[in-house]
């Protein structure tokens, strides 16, 4: 076992050695201008880019004139919503998302309340999950798209999707569905689920990082989006820009490899991460599981270790790639909103862990992980008066505690 250990899969993957392989030729010998029509060079490129479409368009059952390629899906995010937003304003400026959103999404919903648009954000239960009910319920005669992802970044929970597309189909409202992290993970049906744009990304998924791509329906509905760059009308006229042809060989591959493997792989990585939790539970007390129980990603574990610092217990274990709460937010030290949102204490999400197992997680590091954890959070629990006290059964919310 080498280390440092990678246990951070959803921040990002590294890049399958079968999908560098498949990109390599394409900076090299072919690398021709997908768009140029004039000779071989561009055929070659042509058709390499119309077969990694279809790879891509496979793994979610769309057509593979329905895939739009992006920069990766903070770019597909803002496409969707933004373009979406401005083409149907005439019927309605109102939009519902959700509270633990990727920042891809509520930043762009932030920027679009600033120009007068209305932004419904829903809440989750303590598992994480929206209730479609509270959709239907928020729904208004102005509301053109909703917004909703497969599955959170930080806590794997997955969501009801296919009832929102139900009822948003019936309302005749569009529905955006950021499917980032469930996209190869997890089977992914876009004519089952009812959802009309769908944002994802090829380093999440063991491809290159900087090309995603946004799933647009052509058909009941045809969605239409207003593109966000101006330029030669490629992606048909969505999103301008010669195409990295080698980065879109690399995610088609990743794509093709997650449909043969996932049946077999998400059944290997949910059991190692089990191994994980029960490794770590059955030696230490107070820690508790962030997310739902059963409809979470087969990779995510977030735990919060009562009476223990993340940021400290991180640096405890430098040698294993974890995150406290959200990467994006680590480098700020609030608790993260989607664990505020969910109704953690903020000691508690102050404790959190987020450990992000992947297609290259062996059993060796899991038990390895689990030895350094406990052994990390008994140090940093001996250290700790709280827990010395709650031990010895004081009620800490009892406490008198002197001056703030
Ligand atoms: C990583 C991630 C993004 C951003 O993807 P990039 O390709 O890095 O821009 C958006 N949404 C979710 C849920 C993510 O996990």
């Amino acid at each position: 076992m080498k280390l440092p250990i990678y246990m951070d899969n959803h921040s990002t993957t590294p890049c399958d050695p079968r999908v560098v392989e498949a990109m390599l030729p394409f900076f090299t010998d072919k690398f021709g201008n997908s768009a140029s029509r004039n000779h071989s060079f561009g055929w070659e490129a042509e058709e390499a880019v119309d077969q990694a479409r279809k790879q891509i368009a496979k793994l979610i059952h769309a057509d593979s004139k329905e895939i739009i390629f992006t920069s990766g899906a903070t770019e597909s995010d803002n496409l969707a919503i933004k373009g979406v937003v401005e083409m149907y304003r005439e019927k309605g400026d109102h939009i519902i998302t959700s509270s633990t959103e990727h920042r891809a999404v509520l930043d762009a919903t932030k920027s679009l309340e600033k120009k007068g648009v209305q932004v419904t954000y829903l809440p989750v239960d303590k598992a994480g999950m929206i209730n479609p009910d509270d959709f239907r319920n928020a729904i208004t005669d102005k509301t053109i798209l909703i917004s909703i992802m497969l599955a959170s970044n930080e806590i794997g929970t997955i969501h009801p999707i296919q009832e929102i597309g139900k009822i948003a189909k019936e309302k005749g409202i569009l529905f955006h569905c950021d499917g980032t992290q469930g996209v190869g993970k997890i089977p992914v049906d876009v004519q089952e689920l009812g959802v009309d744009l769908m944002s994802f990304s090829a380093h999440k998924i063991y491809g290159p990082k900087g090309i995603g791509a946004l799933y647009v329906r052509r058909k009941a509905p045809r969605v239409r989006i207003v593109p966000m760059i101006d330029g030669g009308g490629h992606e048909r006229g969505m999103r301008s820009g010669t195409l990295p042809v080698p980065l879109v060989v690399g995610f088609g591959k990743a794509c093709e490899l997650c449909e043969e493997e996932m049946p077999v792989e998400s059944i290997r990585i949910a059991a190692m991460r089990d191994r994980l939790h029960e490794g770590i539970i059955n030696a230490l007390d107070e820690v508790y599981l962030n997310g739902h129980i059963t409809q979470r990603l087969p990779g995510n574990l977030n735990l919060s270790f009562a009476y223990v610092e993340g940021e400290a217990l991180l640096m405890g274990v430098k040698e294993i790639a974890l995150s406290s709460g959200s990467a994006c937010t680590s480098a700020t030290l609030e608790p993260s909103y989607v664990l505020r949102a969910l109704g953690v204490g903020s000691d508690l999400a102050h404790s959190s862990i987020r450990f992000g197992l992947g297609r290259f997680t062996t059993n060796e590091e899991v038990d390895y992980t689990v030895d350094r954890m406990i052994k990390a959070v008994n140090h940093l629990r001996e250290m700790s008066p709280l827990y010395e006290m709650a031990k010895e059964g004081i009620d800490l919310k009892s406490v008198q505690w002197a001056a703030h």
